[in-house]
């Protein structure tokens, strides 16, 4: 039996939920290996080689893998896959893109977001935005699968895995990169950010949202998150929308400030150690999650708070 897993990466830096795909992988108590596919992202697969627990490196070295495609992803892996019995990823938008398409090709089924890992072909997922819990079971001879990266701890660093190249499929030619924009921000990344100051549609626009929670997130040197509804209301940008429908978060702290607490909100930072709340309506749902509630007016506290901050 063989795990591989596939990895996420910008070609300089691993995504540090690699690591906790690992320590998925390691319920098979068999050989894990790691795809890096890339554009000379050798630093990468260094990083992968280094894991504790990782046998072997598969790095895919291409141009057209420079900024990869769903297709192209697929059709790698696709081209690997004869061997392994278990294909994982951590879950997020690139696994999410790139798996459902191996899954049609292969004809297996995909299972998306793995909370549990029960047996061999038996898993627990959550449904609607984490209010049930499900356990199912594949009798597929290949589990494709991603992982919610909070459920599974870190694998640690001390790892020495051999690194091999590997043959790739042409590129695929209905598509193609042309660009993208990327948020500039000296704040740390949101998601593996340590602490998390959100807000909601409460701010009441994307310049006191800035105001009023940039000050707060400096002192703490913390990420900024947002819900769905002050994204979709132009207050703050989409990727740092934190939810069932954007990113999920598990920092040692996450204030949420004037956050309703929708599940579709909660399921992306529910893991998180600390939840502070702040909402002037008592009822608000988020104070069902929080260690720490706050009733009261944000306007008034927030301030207070960032002053009080050495
Ligand atoms: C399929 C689907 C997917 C979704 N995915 C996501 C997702 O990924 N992430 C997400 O966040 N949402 C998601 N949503 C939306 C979600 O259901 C909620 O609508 C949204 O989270 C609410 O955002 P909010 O708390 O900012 O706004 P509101 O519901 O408007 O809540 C505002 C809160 O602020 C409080 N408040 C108001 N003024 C103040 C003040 N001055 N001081 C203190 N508190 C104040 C209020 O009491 C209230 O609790 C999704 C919905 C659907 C249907």
């Amino acid at each position: 039996m063989k795990i591989l897993i596939l990895a996420e990466h910008d070609d300089l830096q691993l995504s540090p939920s690699v690591h906790q795909a690992v320590t998925a992988a390691q319920f098979w108590n068999s050989p894990v290996h790691v795809l890096v596919a890339g554009n000379h992202a050798d630093a990468v697969a260094q990083q992968a080689a280094s894991i504790d627990g990782v046998e072997r490196v598969v790095h895919a070295n291409a141009d057209h893998l420079a900024h990869p495609l769903a297709e192209d992803i697929a059709s790698l892996l696709v081209s690997i896959s004869e061997g392994y019995d278990v294909i994982l990823a951590a879950h997020s938008s690139f696994s999410k893109n790139a798996l459902p398409r191996v899954a049609a090709m292969l004809d297996i089924a995909m299972i998306s977001d793995v909370l549990e890992i029960k047996a061999d072909n038996t898993y627990v997922r959550s449904i609607y935005a984490g209010n049930v819990l499900t356990t199912i079971q594949s009798t597929d001879a290949v589990q494709l699968l991603t992982v919610h990266g909070s459920n599974f701890a870190a694998a640690s660093l001390g790892g020495n895995a051999e690194i091999v190249n590997t043959e790739i499929p042409a590129s695929f030619k209905k598509a193609s990169w042309k660009s993208e924009v990327r948020s500039q921000s000296d704040r740390p990344a949101l998601g593996s950010a340590k602490i998390v100051v959100s807000g909601g549609r409460s701010l009441g626009s994307a310049e006191k949202f800035e105001q009023v929670l940039s000050p707060l997130a400096y002192k703490l040197g913390a990420a900024l998150g947002a819900t769905r509804a002050a994204v979709d209301a132009g207050y703050a940008p989409n990727d740092i929308q934190v939810g069932q429908t954007g990113v999920v978060v598990a920092p040692e702290l996450y204030i949420a400030v004037g956050v309703s607490g929708a599940i579709q909100h909660t399921y992306g930072m529910r893991d998180s150690k600390i939840v502070v709340a702040i909402n002037q309506d008592p009822d608000a749902p988020i104070f069902q999650v929080a260690d720490y509630g706050l009733v009261a007016d944000l306007f008034d506290v927030i301030p207070e708070l960032t002053a009080a901050i050495q």
